[in-house]
């Protein structure tokens, strides 16, 4: 049974309380994952608790690029773009079925932000500081090829266009495949156990007093290091520890919504400009395009982030700016999504001018923090603070075996392909098999760009299943492979996290929630009334990404 079993909880746990780590990872967003395989891959024995789902924080809300970071170009974060576009080569190569590269036009409007000049010059130093391979580098395009890669455009003000590469991910999937990989180099990783407090010894931070919860009991961890990795709420356990001090989080909340590609048939990812100054994106993504984001500074609940009408408005309205054909209206937005960036404040600066560098923070009781940084950048932020708890270790222990930092080397599960054209033929092979089953050609890019290579598992569950209709078999395929290998709980980790088919295919989850909902209670025997209670926390997860209020 694999260690990532929701089925096999009880007795991992029990192993997790015997144990003296040498790091215990808090948080299960993208930063705790890449810092939990980084460790676990050098020999450190590591690890990582998440008091909810994995990535049900920020690692499930961005943009879903994994950005060479050209906006950081326009404020000169010159290292930054250069070690992110180092970085996204990385990650395209060790998941290239989850990290596609993902052209994006640039238009070039009349009193736009930049001239044709200066856009052709910025994108020939992004590529350059980016390391982008030669096939992929900028193309400056005349009105007409710019037309013709997207008629939605507004013709009246067009002046050309530049196309330049970025790549594209699921951030929850990535969150998941990362901890999944983590565990095979020796990790335990676990969601639903919080962090409650730190212990300490000799004035040191020994570990953490933890709860289960979902079977709501508390317990000692105990570990030689430990990294608070938690996000928008890395000041929370920093003032748990009685060292917030100094620095501290901005938090900026970004918003994005999702219309029916039917409605916003766009051909192309797109950055464009919004009046007010910034820019924005609109992806299409199998049935859907989504636009975002939104950046304003947030003070609200964290745990409970929502997509406000005035947020769809300004989204709305630049998007209807751009594309004047279109007209979109509220009703047409069937969902949303909404998060906060976790920054570090810089007196004076406002929300879309705050540095996204990471830092890290050491406490007079050894508690590491870390926060600030980007999706795409999680390899190296790891890497740096691995770098800090891997000495510690050998300095304390000097016959330890501890290897220095390999993961731009680790492919991440499911990805173990030699480069795009093996994902290409890989992806050909599957369109056959499932329209042999009677599916489309969606259900094989779904399949591949959430699953990779595991793909071939969950459509062998599939054929051991024997429900008629086909739609729900392949879901209770994909559920059963999530409860297997992926610590799926209940309906919101499955349609949300595991999925993303409350972002990218809402309807879907309104027809199979029923099926998913009775496989879950016949695999994890809850009553009638539990199972009810998870459709009715489903359901107001519907309700917050697709009915906007007023704030
Ligand atoms: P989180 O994902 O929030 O993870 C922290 C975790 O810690 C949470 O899951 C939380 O439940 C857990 N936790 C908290 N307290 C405890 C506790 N006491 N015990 C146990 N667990 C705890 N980056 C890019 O590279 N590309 C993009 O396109 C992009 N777009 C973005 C768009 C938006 C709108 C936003 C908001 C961000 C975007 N980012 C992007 C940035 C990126 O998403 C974040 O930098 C990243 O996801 C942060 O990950 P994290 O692990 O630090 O935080």
């Amino acid at each position: 049974m694999s260690k990532l079993s929701a089925l096999d909880r009880n007795r991992c746990i029990e192993r997790l309380k015997q144990i003296e780590y040498d790091l215990l990872v808090i948080g299960g967003g993208i930063t705790g994952a890449g810092i939990a395989l980084d460790a676990a891959a050098r020999g450190l024995k590591t690890a990582l608790i998440e008091r909810n789902d994995f990535a049900s924080g920020t690692s499930s809300r961005s943009t879903k690029l994994i950005h060479g970071g050209l906006r950081y170009l326009k404020q000169f974060e010159i290292a930054l773009v250069r070690e992110v576009g180092r970085e996204r080569a990385i990650l395209h190569k060790n998941a290239p079925h989850l990290v596609p590269s993902e052209r994006m036009l640039l238009p070039l409007v009349k009193d736009g932000s930049f001239g044709k000049f200066l856009t052709s010059l910025g994108l020939m130093v992004y590529d350059v500081l980016a390391g982008v391979e030669s096939a992929d580098q900028r193309k400056m395009l005349s009105k007409e090829e710019t037309l013709e890669k997207e008629p939605l455009l507004d013709e009246s003000v067009l002046e050309g266009g530049g196309i330049y590469a970025e790549y594209r991910t699921d951030d929850a999937r990535l969150t998941i495949e990362v901890i999944k990989t983590a565990v095979q180099y020796g990790a335990d990783c676990f969601n639903y156990i919080s962090a409650d407090d730190f212990i300490y010894e000799n004035e040191r931070v020994a570990g953490v007093q933890a709860k289960d919860q979902l079977a709501r009991k508390t317990f000692t961890l105990k570990a030689k290091s430990v990294i608070n990795a938690a996000g928008p709420w890395v000041d929370d356990l920093r003032e748990k520890n009685h060292s917030l001090s100094g620095k501290h989080l901005h938090l900026t909340k970004g918003v994005h919504i999702v219309l029916p590609r039917a409605k916003f048939p766009l051909k192309q990812a797109i950055y464009f400009d919004v009046a007010d100054g910034r820019m924005i994106f609109a992806i299409p993504r199998g049935l859907i395009t989504y636009i975002g984001t939104t950046d304003t500074d947030y003070h609200g609940d964290k745990n409970r982030i929502l997509t406000y009408k005035a947020d769809v408005n300004y989204l709305l309205e630049a998007t209807n700016n751009a594309f004047p054909s279109l007209k979109l209206t509220m009703d047409q937005v069937v969902s949303s999504w909404a998060g906060v960036r976790p920054l570090i404040h810089e007196q004076g600066k406002s929300a879309s001018e705050i540095s996204r560098k990471d830092e890290i923070f050491e406490s007079d009781t050894g508690l590491l923090s870390i926060a600030g940084g980007k999706l795409t950048g999680f390899r190296k932020m790891a890497e740096r603070i691995v770098d800090i708890v891997a000495k510690k270790h050998v300095d304390n222990y000097p016959d330890a075996d501890i290897s220095s930092c390999t993961t731009d080397k680790i492919p991440l599960t499911g990805g173990v392909f030699s480069g795009a054209k093996e994902v290409k033929v890989f992806k050909s092979s599957l369109v056959k098999r499932v329209q042999q089953y009677g599916f489309n050609e969606y259900i094989a890019f779904y399949l591949v760009s959430n699953y990779g290579k595991q793909s071939d598992t969950i459509l062998s569950i599939f054929d051991g299943l024997n429900d008629k209709d086909i739609h729900q078999r392949f879901v209770k395929a994909e559920c059963e492979f999530c409860i297997q290998q992926e610590m799926v709980f209940n309906l919101r980790d499955f349609f949300i996290r595991r999925t993303g088919r409350l972002y990218f295919d809402i309807d879907s989850v309104r027809t199979l929630k029923k099926v998913i909902a009775d496989h879950m209670k016949a695999k994890f025997k809850w009553s009638e009334k539990r199972k009810e209670e998870e459709l009715n926390l489903l359901d107001q997860e519907i309700w917050d990404v697709s009915t906007f209020e007023d704030v």
